[in-house]
């Protein structure tokens, strides 16, 4: 049986978070510098968290730099914001591959995202999605997008107990940085069309596989052969 491993972006590839992270990010940062949209020049789509709080220090000019303390009064505002349970919507799809078995191969799921642990784990409670992602890599792990994603693959690597044939290991999200990371590290990227980019706009950098949605198990699932 051939082994499958598939590391997960969030925003705009499992969910549509209705830009809760940056509303989140917005009201963190007003509460602890009493600066609003501080993040209107900040560009969040596929990048990691600690950049992007980083980013927003740099263009308000904040001298003393508490990511930590940053992070916790973020991951407070998302919790708050995510107790209505309809203000994230799972992406059509999502749930029927993530549940789905297969006789020919075995589909290993982690996550790989921008988001710190954390706040990944509140926007993936809503949809009961973290029962799915035994483990992953956050976006206060690495500097680069493609680290964050080789330390999922090594701890998915870890959990199993398996070395995955690099031919086996998909990289799937919704950002043209998904598909950069996975060219990379030397492994597929699956664009799927249902958050930051256009189809159009993705194909340009070249993936792998592009859907328009996850709408069609069979069409997904046909990826593995
Ligand atoms: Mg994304």
């Amino acid at each position: 049986m051939k082994d499958i491993l598939i590391v997960w972006d969030i925003d705009g590839t499992l969910i549509n978070s209705k830009g809760c992270g940056r509303a989140a990010m917005e009201k963190a940062f007003y509460q602890l510098f009493g600066l609003e949209k501080a993040f209107k020049e900040v560009n969040m789509a596929g990048r990691l968290d600690a950049m992007i709080v980083n980013d927003a220090f740099d263009k308000n000019n904040i001298i003393n730099r508490d990511i930590d303390l940053f992070f916790d009064i973020y991951c407070k505002v998302l919790e708050e914001m995510l107790i209505d349970k309809d203000y994230i919507k799972i992406l059509p799809g999502v749930k029927a591959i993530l549940e789905h078995n297969s006789q020919e191969y075995n589909i290993f799921h982690a996550l790989g995202t921008g988001n710190i642990e954390k706040g990944a784990r509140i926007k993936l409670k809503p949809h009961n999605l973290n029962k799915y992602f035994k483990v992953g890599a956050f976006g206060d792990e690495a500097i680069e997008r493609w680290e964050m994603v080789h330390k999922a693959i090594q701890r998915a690597q870890a959990f199993n107990g398996i070395i995955y044939n690099r031919e086996n290991i998909y990289v799937i999200g919704d950002t043209k940085l998904d598909i950069e990371c996975a060219k990379i590290l030397g492994i597929k990227s699956i664009a799927v069309a249902t958050g930051a980019h256009s189809a159009e706009l993705l194909r340009e950098y070249a993936p792998d596989y592009l859907l328009e949605s996850l709408e069609d198990k069979n069409k997904f699932l046909g990826i593995f052969g």
